[in-house]
């Protein structure tokens, strides 16, 4: 019954090892190799499209780290962690953060930019604008000058900061369909 009075080696000295999906071993310490978005669309939803070979999970995000002994191995980001626990991987370590770090502002970036293009689909619809134009100014003393909501978000535009001017772009389209 020796596994029950063992002690746990602590973790910054003990190395993970993976066996990967072909059978072979990878031995820690890991380097990083680059961090792959693994996705497919089946009927129309997006799935994660990858395997990690640590814990068989599906994952959409992989991390790829070379063993010591030179095997590939690919892993979540969470095994990732934890393949590189030990002070002997530090490098892998603050190299996968860094992916991660680089591949959520690439995230943050691509929804800027959706919001941007759902923004210009539809005030280049001309019949959005021209609901916009019949519909008075939400800011009380430039509506009795006879502004319209098109006026107030035109102005949002040129002087609005983006923030601003997407919570302005809410408000109308709200109106349109008030
Ligand atoms: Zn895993």
């Amino acid at each position: 019954m020796d596994w029950i009075t063992k002690t746990e080696p602590a973790m910054t000295t003990t190395e993970v090892n993976v066996l990967t999906l072909h059978g072979e071993l990878a031995t820690g310490p890991f380097r990083f190799v680059r961090f792959e978005i693994k996705k497919h669309v089946a009927g129309g939803v997006v799935k994660a499209g990858g395997t990690c070979e640590r814990c068989s999970q599906a994952i959409a995000n992989a991390v790829i780290l070379t063993g010591s002994n030179g095997v590939n191995v690919t892993v979540g980001v969470d095994c990732a962690r934890i393949c590189t626990e030990s002070a002997a991987n530090r490098t892998a370590r603050l190299a996968i953060e860094s992916a991660e770090r680089a591949h959520l502002r690439a995230l943050a970036k691509a929804a800027t930019t959706r919001r941007e293009a759902d923004m210009d689909a539809w005030l280049s619809d001309p019949s959005n604008t021209a609901k916009l134009a019949t519909i008075p100014s939400p800011v009380a003393w430039r509506a009795s000058n006879g502004d319209t909501m098109l006026d107030w978000l035109r102005w949002a535009f040129d002087n609005g900061g983006a923030t601003y001017f997407r919570k302005c772009f809410v408000a109308a389209v709200k109106a349109t369909v008030a």
